[in-house]
């Protein structure tokens, strides 16, 4: 993959970092400027009929994708992800409403519940946030079948980029790096010093110690709070999701949308930077996206249509992302192959995570045994 040395050079108005909708700030008006003009631009483009919307697929089903996949004509596919990729594997959707989770906050004493995603409450009280952390820390990382399927696309060389949702680092461990990923809500992978002036990086070991111990992580070279690299409420997205969206989605060929219900901007709004004639493809447990329809009776488009009399390119399949992956990879003749990495993989994360065990207890062994042999409690006995 090349396309990340193609970033331009720092263009001032490209990378200005646009907010996430949650930030009370006043460059939220900016992000609803670009939501406003995004409008407008589909507005514009669909009632004078600019811009071309050819129909790509032969069929608006699963089979008509593995088709166009089949054809060639399809190189660069770009996967958007959200917490449906990863509840497979256990891991809770951790700042949505409705999860349970924002119920379970009422122990740490917080003003309101979302107080414990807000950078300004953390810099004050961390305390909360690394409890639940600690509470929610995957026992294991096991990709999902999903997780591979990317992994597969991008060994194929037909993965532009996957767009994630998730701060759960699964990506990563199913063996996509850096360069194929934009992290859209920040990663646990790497923690930074929050202050400005230092800014220190640590890695997922470092952290995962102190949130084992209790530890409320400090910088060793300026002793400020180090916090993992998600994305707080009131903290912008990450400026290299702008810089690589307006890149990316015009040349996409396929997108494929996978476990989300595309509600949180700007994230949602990536599917209409697509061409016209790009194919979308979304695996969800429900169909998602849809413009308003109010709007699609008066012509506008912008959102997703697969059921209209105009539908001409957005396949929905209605299943969890594993199965929806697992018919795909049938379809294009990828089954086993798909079955074998994943039974590889998970071999591989199961022995890393019993040695690990081991040395854990060892460790906690020779903790044990330096402790009494230094019988300082006993001492004054
Ligand atoms: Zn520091």
């Amino acid at each position: 993959m090349s396309e990340a040395s193609e970033l331009p050079k720092k263009e001032k108005e490209e990378v200005a970092p646009e907010p996430e909708e949650q930030s009370d700030d006043s460059s939220e008006e900016e992000a609803a400027g670009d939501t406003e003009m995004d409008f407008l631009r589909n507005l514009f483009s669909s009632t004078l009929g600019l811009g071309s919307a050819e129909k790509v697929l032969d069929e608006l089903t699963l089979d008509g994708v593995a088709h166009y996949i089949k054809s060639g004509k399809c190189k660069n596919i770009i996967c958007m992800v959200g917490a449906g990729i990863s509840t497979s594997a256990g891991i809770p959707d951790f700042r949505s409403p409705g999860t349970g989770l924002y119920a379970n906050l009422q122990k740490y004493n917080l003003p309101y519940p979302e107080a414990i995603f807000q950078i300004d409450y953390f810099k004050k009280h961390p305390e909360p946030f690394f409890a639940l952390a600690k509470e929610l820390y995957p026992g294991q990382f096991k990709p999902t079948i999903c997780h591979y399927f990317i992994k597969m696309l991008k060994d194929k060389g037909l993965l532009r980029r996957c767009y994630t949702q998730n701060i759960d680092t699964l990506e990563r461990v199913a063996g996509l790096d850096g360069e194929d990923l934009i992290e859209a809500h920040g990663t646990f992978y790497t923690s930074h010093c929050v202050s400005f002036c230092c800014r220190k990086e640590y890695n997922l070991d470092w952290m995962k110690e102190k949130i084992f111990s209790d530890d409320i992580p400090h910088c060793d070279k300026c002793s400020s709070l180090v916090k993992p690299d998600i994305v707080f409420f009131g903290e912008n997205l990450p400026i290299r999701f702008f810089t690589s969206m307006k890149l990316d989605f015009p040349s996409c060929d396929l997108l494929i949308i996978m476990g989300t219900s595309l509600q949180v901007q700007p994230f949602a709004s990536l599917v209409s930077r697509v061409s016209k004639s790009c194919p979308r493809l979304l695996f969800n447990m429900e169909k998602t996206g849809q413009a308003d329809p109010l709007f699609g009776l008066l012509g506008f488009g912008g959102g997703m249509d697969f059921d209209s009399d105009k539908a001409y390119r957005d396949v929905a399949y209605i299943s969890t992302c594993d199965d929806g992956c697992l018919a795909l990879a049938g379809l294009l003749g990828w089954k086993e192959e798909l079955d074998e990495l994943v039974k590889k993989e998970h071999a591989r994360i199961d022995s890393q995570n019993k040695k690990e065990k081991v040395s854990e207890n060892k460790g906690a062994a020779a903790k044990a045994s330096t402790a009494s042999a230094t019988p300082e409690s006993k001492k004054e006995e």
